[in-house]
Formats: C-alpha cells, structure tokens, sequence
C-alpha cells in the first residue's frame, strides 16, 4: 500500500501542477486546469493549492487525481511513477535505473577489451603462422630460435585461431581467463621479430 503522508511530505501541489503542465504567472500562481481560467487564480501555500475562482484547493493528490480523473490510491501511484519516488516497488526507481545503466555500460566496456584483446591476439597468431611458413619452407637450412619456436607452437596457434575465431563465447571467455599462457610464448616468438 502506498503511504499518502510520504507523497505529501516529497511533492508539493506546485511541484504537481508543474510537472503536468500548469502556467505560471511572476507571482507563482497558476493558470486553473479545473475552470476555463484566463488569469492565474492558483496559490499555492504549504505543499497545497487553491483556486481563488473556482475554489478547487487540496494537496499534490488532489489535484493529480482531479486533473486525470483517478481516484487518491491511482493519484498515488501516478505521483510515485511519475516523480521517480520508487514507493510502489520499495525501490528508488532512479536509482535502480542508474545500476542498470552502469551494469550496462560494465558489460559493454568489459566487451570491447575482449573483441581489442582478440584482434591483437589473432593477429599475432597470424605472424606467428607466417614464420612457421617461411621456416619450413626454408628447410634443411639451420633455423632460428623463433623459427623453432614458431614451428613447435604452430598447431596450438591454429587451435587457438580456431577458437578465437568461431569457438562458443564459453570457450572464448575460457581462453580470454587464460591468455597469460598464450601471450607468454607468442611474445617469445613475435619479440624479434
Ligand atoms: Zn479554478
């Protein structure tokens, strides 16, 4: 159930008449919704409202319910939505929104450091398989240590590609754990190069 006296004690009828719409003159009085009003006839004083014209008067509930048509307990629950009071689910609606928002934004970030952290990796995988090549094609003549190197790594490179390439996210995520290892030796191998 929605406490009437929290809504009362957070939103003022000005603050009400303000948020849907309400006109307001120098002296902060308002154009009258409930009457055809050309002049301001609305004060406000202590959260309330009161139209000097046609004498509607009551709280921010009063006149939210009168100017949609609800009763007090729709009012209540319109003023808690609408001013993001968070009431109804026992939540600050905006607050949650905010988490949510940087949840979000947590996942996207942690995202692109994969997809940057798996380009750079295929692409040295890629220079790794090109000194395998030329190695081999260059045997019986004498290699060297990053030849060898390329050449004992070359079918856990073409694994890794593989998975790096067309592997489930869990393998990807499962290689993205463990890249110390990968970056250990392609960084053997790749240094000078
Ligand atoms: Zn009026």
């Amino acid at each position: 159930m929605i406490d009437f006296r929290t809504i009362r004690s957070r939103i003022t009828a000005q603050d009400a008449a303000k948020f849907y719409g309400a006109e307001f003159d120098r002296r902060g009085w308002a154009l009258c919704p409930f009457h055809g009003d050309s002049h301001p006839s609305i004060s406000f004083k202590n959260g309330r409202f009161r139209c000097w014209s046609c004498g509607a008067s009551g709280d921010a509930l009063d006149y939210t319910a009168r100017l949609f048509d609800l009763d007090s307990v729709q009012a209540a629950h319109k003023l808690d939505a609408d001013f993001g009071l968070g009431l109804s689910s026992g939540c600050n609606n905006s607050a949650e929104a905010q988490q949510k928002e940087d949840h979000r934004k947590a996942i996207a970030a942690a995202h692109q450091r994969f997809e940057t952290w798996r380009e750079q990796a295929m692409n040295k995988l890629n220079e790794i398989f090109r000194i395998a090549h030329t190695a081999l094609k260059r045997l019986p003549e004498p290699l060297s240590e990053r030849e060898c190197l390329a050449l004992r790594y070359q079918a856990r490179a073409e694994y890794l590609s593989g998975v790096l390439e067309d592997g489930t996210p869990e393998e990807q995520a499962q290689l993205y754990r463990e890249r110390k290892e990968m970056e250990k030796w392609t960084e053997q191998i790749l240094k000078g190069s």
